[in-house]
């Protein structure tokens, strides 16, 4: 089903999140695990990748026009990234909503940005802006047997 009726009701929308070079040097995967973990959501991947300088611009490609992209790419090439998917009910625009704005600056206190970053060219944390890019950036970072399939029994206490 992809009726954006549907969609407000699927428990099983799935989002790209990533920890940037500078969160995982700065500490900080294991907090924001812990914010999805404990809002809810269900981890189905989860690795710490040193991607090529190529697989980071086809990430960005839609970026590709912009005067801080080289920054942007030398800024994810600096150290490894911690790559996740997460599901469940709304888990792409909720999932932003966690992180918080692009600039952390303009993020409210209590988003990820707002809590552990300052400036935009070093906000700690990607999120999916879309389903669609969700989907095409999942596959971009994971292989079909890199997405677990378990059974959640958690999900009837967090799902009515
Ligand atoms: P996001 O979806 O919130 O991550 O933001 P965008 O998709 O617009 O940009 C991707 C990433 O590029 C951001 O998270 C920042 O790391 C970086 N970026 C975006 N805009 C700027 C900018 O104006 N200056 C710098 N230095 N980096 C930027
Ligand atoms: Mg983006």
């Amino acid at each position: 089903c992809h009726s954006d009726e549907c969609r407000k009701m699927s428990t099983t929308e799935r989002t790209f999140i990533a920890v940037k070079p500078d969160g995982v040097q700065r500490g900080l995967v294991g907090e924001i695990i812990a914010r999805f973990e404990k809002r809810g959501y269900k981890l189905i991947a989860l690795k710490l990748v040193s991607p090529t300088k190529d697989h980071l611009e086809t990430h960005y490609e839609d970026l590709k026009g912009k005067p801080f992209f080289p920054s942007l790419i030398s800024y994810m090439l600096s150290g490894p990234i911690a790559a996740m998917v997460w599901e469940g009910l709304d888990a792409v625009k909720t999932g932003r909503a966690m992180l918080g704005a692009t600039n952390p600056l303009a993020s409210a206190i209590g988003t990820i940005r707002g809590d552990y970053a300052i400036q935009t060219g070093r906000n700690i944390c990607h999120g999916s802006d879309s389903v669609e890019s969700a989907n095409k950036e999942i596959s971009h970072w994971f292989t079909e047997n890199e997405l677990n399939k378990y059974n959640n029994p958690l999900q009837s206490l967090i799902y009515e």
